[in-house]
This record gives structure tokens, sequence and C-alpha cells, in this order.
């Protein structure tokens, strides 16, 4: 089991495809160190074996080395998921001493000009590139994680490359994942079919060519696809979500399925959430599914799909996710991302006054 720690909804950098929710959390609503401190023992003890310290950007929190150490204590495999624009030698330095285990960094683009574009960042990307070389100095293995779309996929096999240059031994391509603000931004960031299909044939080509140095993950697009990912490995199954106010989710998205309330680490134990609470529940296992999933083959493989896709697309949480060409909302789907692939580059940022950062640098 893994427990995502979503240290804060603070973050210097704007995607438009950030999976934190539309309603960001305030940072006077943020637990303590104390609280947080209390829910990683308790992750640790319902048997959580990895931490990922996310956000938001979790290096905005001063007590995140504190909870490094809180974590590493409690016996759990250390993570750091950041844009590494905050960070710099000395405090990799400490995070490392605390027991930190390994570093995610991500990039919105392999040039300066689209990805601070994208992140809304001036500068961003430089701050990155030295980031990276101060983890390979500390000696901290490091992942890469692009996430790809219309605007930046003409890049894919510089990314690629760039993250062999920074020394990453791993490097994470992710289409986008379409709720929150990326739903949002949808229309701004789909692929066409074209790109899709140069997109398979580019990461084909690449671990053909980094095979022994570097591990290539990819995450294709969900509607391009015919079944639909294990999403988050079963609702309820193997992952938890600890938001910056203390709830406690089943996936990082679940706020956006409307109807659905959480309970809070500040005020029940974790363990009961995980077994009791409604939110963990309501999709966990098979009992809830409708057909064709019911009696379909692949139910314990991919468990239904994702209920925050069958939601955004459909209304409905607890239909098949759209994205298996088996479910009746398919069709939609597939004619939703012909449409959107078609559509204008602008984005909407989580901060309106990025606005300025609109002129189209592709
Ligand atoms: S996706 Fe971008 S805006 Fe969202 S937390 Fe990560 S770096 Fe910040
Ligand atoms: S019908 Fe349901 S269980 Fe079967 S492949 Fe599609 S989403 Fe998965």
């Amino acid at each position: 089991m893994a427990v995502l720690a979503e240290l804060t909804h603070r973050c210097p950098l704007q995607c438009p495809y950030c999976s934190n929710p539309l309603e960001l959390e305030r940072a006077n609503r943020e637990m303590t160190t104390e609280e947080w401190r209390r829910a990683i023992r308790e992750a640790a003890a319902l048997g959580c074996m990895q931490i990922h310290f996310s956000g938001g950007e979790p290096t905005v929190r001063p007590d995140l080395e504190e909870l490094v150490a809180e974590a590493t204590a409690a016996g759990l495999y250390t993570n750091l998921i950041t844009s590494g624009v905050l960070c710099n030698r000395t405090r990799l330095d400490r995070l490392a001493a605390a027991g930190l285990e390994h570093v995610q960094l991500s990039f919105q683009d392999s040039t300066a000009a689209i990805g601070d574009r994208i992140g809304g960042h001036v500068g961003g990307h430089e701050k990155k590139l030295a980031f990276a070389q101060a983890v390979r100095d500390v000696g901290l293995p490091l992942t890469a994680n692009f996430v790809v779309h219309r605007q930046n996929l003409h890049h894919l096999d510089d990314m690629i490359a760039m993250a062999a240059d920074i020394g990453a031994g791993r490097v994470e391509i992710a289409n986008v994942q379409y709720y929150g603000w990326a739903l949002k931004n949808r229309a701004a960031l789909m692929p066409t079919r074209e790109q899709l299909d140069a997109m398979v044939l580019t990461i084909q080509a690449a671990r053909a060519r980094v095979v022994g140095t570097l591990i290539i993950d990819f995450v294709v697009p969900d509607y391009y696809a015919r079944r639909p990912k294990s999403c988050m490995g079963g609702w309820g199954r193997r992952f938890l979500n600890i938001s910056p106010s203390g709830k406690v989710l089943p996936c990082h998205a679940a706020e956006s399925i409307a109807g659905l309330s959480f309970d809070n680490v500040r005020q029940r134990p974790l363990a009961e959430i995980w077994q009791t609470s409604d939110a963990f529940r309501i999709f966990r296992g098979t009992d809830w599914m409708p057909q064709p999933c019911r009696t379909c083959d692949r139910r314990e493989i991919d468990w239904g799909g994702c209920r925050c896709q069958a939601f955004a697309i459909t209304g409905d949480a607890a239909r098949t996710d759209p994205a298996c060409a088996l479910s009746e909302d398919h069709e939609r789907l597939v004619s939703l991302a012909a449409t959107d692939a078609m559509a204008q580059d602008r984005f909407v940022y989580r901060r309106p006054r990025r606005a300025k950062m609109q002129p189209i640098a592709t």
C-alpha cells in the first residue's frame, strides 16, 4: 500500500493539467506538523510501505524534513514529488539526511520557452535543471516526469533524451488525465489521433535505444484507449491520499465526484477511515459494478476503470469508464476527443494573472 501525502496546494507553478481540485485548500487549513506526523505513523501501522510527499509543491512546507524523518523512522520508503523550483542543494542535503530515498522531478517540456509557458512560471525550467543536478550530486535516484499533451508532444523524443542527459534512471511519460484543472483545459490539451500514433512509435523506438540505461514508463491517453487503465490499482485497494487539510481520499481526484464526502484524519483514525468510511467502501471490490463490467473477465484486472472519469463524462461515477470500448458512453468520449483536438491552445491557469503567459510559443 502507498500513501500520497498532499502537504499543501500552494505551488509557484500553474500547470493547466494540475490534479489539484478547482477549489484549492488554503494554507491556514493545512494540517500542522504534529497532525501530519501522527497521520504518517498511522499510515505505516495500517500497512503502507511507501509515502509520496506531494502537493502542490511540498517544499513550501518548512517542516518537510521533520515529516521525512518521521516517515523514515516509521519504516516507510520516502519519495519526494516536486517541481524543483524552490529547493536548493543545502535543503536537499537536509532532506537526504532525514532519510529521503527518491526524487520525482516534474518537467513541463524539454525547452524553457514551452515549459515556462505551460507551468506559468518564468525561469522555472532553468531552476529545474539546476535542481536535477543537485539531486545527482547528493546521490539520490531521480525520476523525470513529463506530462504530455497536444502542445508539447512534438518534443517527446527530446524529453526522453533530456531525461537521460540529466541522469534520471527512469522517465515517466504520462498523458494528461482529464479531471480537475485538466478537465477545464481539455480542449487546449487533447492530442490529435496523428500525435497518438506518432507517440506510440516514438516510445517503442526510444525503449529499444535506451534499454539498460533508462526505464520509460508510459501512461496512454484514456480518450483513445480501447480498455481503461486499472485506476489506483482498484478503488480502496492499495492507495490512499491525504489532502492538505486531512481529508482522506481513495484517489487524488476523488473530490471531483459530486456527492462523495470524505472523513478527516484529524477527527478519525486512519485505519477506521480505510475500513469503514463510505468514500472507500462505495466502489471497493466488484459488488457496485454495472454491466458490462459485472460479468466481464477483466473486472478484477482494471476494476471497471476510473470512477472520476466516469463521473466527468457521464455525471454518474458508478458507470463503466467510458475509456472502455464496451461502455455505452465510449463513442461520446471518442467524439469529444476529436472535437477537442481541433480546439484553441489557450489555457485557464490556476491564478488568473498568469494569463500574461498566454502567447502561443509552440
Ligand atoms: S501539476 Fe504543476 S501546478 Fe500542480 S502541483 Fe504540480 S507543479 Fe504545481
Ligand atoms: S467492461 Fe468493465 S471490467 Fe470489462 S474491460 Fe470494460 S471497464 Fe474493464
